[in-house]
């Protein structure tokens, strides 16, 4: 047996005998089956002592003496000489002072993973702010289709006997100094009934109602001009067309009235 597994062993028994009561057969218990599966106690010393804390347990009569040295022992199993050579011996004071090493270790990991917890906080909130500032940015981009509301025509129905008369109409709700083009196309054939809507009604979705009786007088046919409207600029692009009839009433279809169906005609004028 080496030279420090005996003075660990010693160390052990001393250990033993002054943290615990061996009358306690629960206590020897523990000692002995912890034993069983460590196997630290294996010099004539430790099989001494195991028999001997073993016989205390059981209550059995022993020669009291230690099971070290010989001499006496006042607590029956290791004498006080022994206790205090072992106890404070160049072996014993190292192995206490890797203990508190290890637990000063111990005590350093946890700060260290106390640093690193709030690193991980610091980085989680900076994330977040970044996230908060990139969604600032996206709303303060200018909005370069903004949803208007449905137009209508801002003048009076004024009847027209000509293609120039009927431009004339168009441009007062399409001017050119608003960047308004408008494009005389042909004149051609409309439903009579969709110029008598209601001012904002969709051609489509009223022709989509009507009894058999209201589409006889809806589906007649007049003579009516019909234009291209253009608005372009930078980032908005517009497009339509203008049908105005005789009487100087206008329907409208395009890009003009966002929210609402751009391939539809609606009552303008
Ligand atoms: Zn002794």
């Amino acid at each position: 047996m080496g030279d420090e597994r005996l003075k660990q062993e010693l160390f052990y028994m001393v250990k033993l005998a002054s943290k615990y009561d061996f009358s306690s057969m629960e206590v020897v218990e523990g000692i002995l089956r912890l034993e069983n599966e460590r196997e630290i106690l294996g010099s004539v010393f430790g099989k001494r002592f195991k028999a001997r804390i073993f016989d205390i347990a059981a209550g059995q009569q022993t020669d009291e003496k230690c099971v070290i040295c010989g001499q006496p022992a006042d607590n029956h199993v290791i004498c006080n000489h022994c206790m205090e050579t072992i106890g404070g011996s160049e072996y014993a004071k190292n192995q206490i002072k890797i203990k508190e090493n290890d637990s000063s270790k111990k005590k350093l990991d946890v700060n260290i993973k106390k640093v690193l917890q709030i690193v991980l906080i610091v980085c989680l909130i900076a994330i977040s702010l970044i996230q908060i500032w990139i969604m600032a940015l996206y709303l303060s981009i200018p909005d370069y289709n903004p949803i208007e509301k449905p137009r209508n025509s801002a003048f009076e129905v004024t009847p027209v006997s000509s293609e120039d008369e009927a431009y004339n109409q168009i441009i007062l709700d399409f001017p050119v100094e608003e960047n308004y083009t408008v494009t005389f196309a042909r004149t051609d054939t409309e439903f009579v009934g969709r110029f008598d809507l209601d001012i904002g009604d969709c051609c489509l979705e009223v022709e989509e109602e009507l009894t058999d009786e209201q589409r006889y007088d809806y589906f007649f046919t007049e003579d009516v001009y019909v234009f291209y409207i253009s608005y372009l600029e930078e980032h908005t692009g517009k497009l339509g067309i203008a049908e105005i009839n005789s009487d100087g009433e206008i329907i409208l279809l395009g890009s003009f009235n966002d929210g609402r169906r751009t391939d539809s005609f609606y009552k303008f004028r």
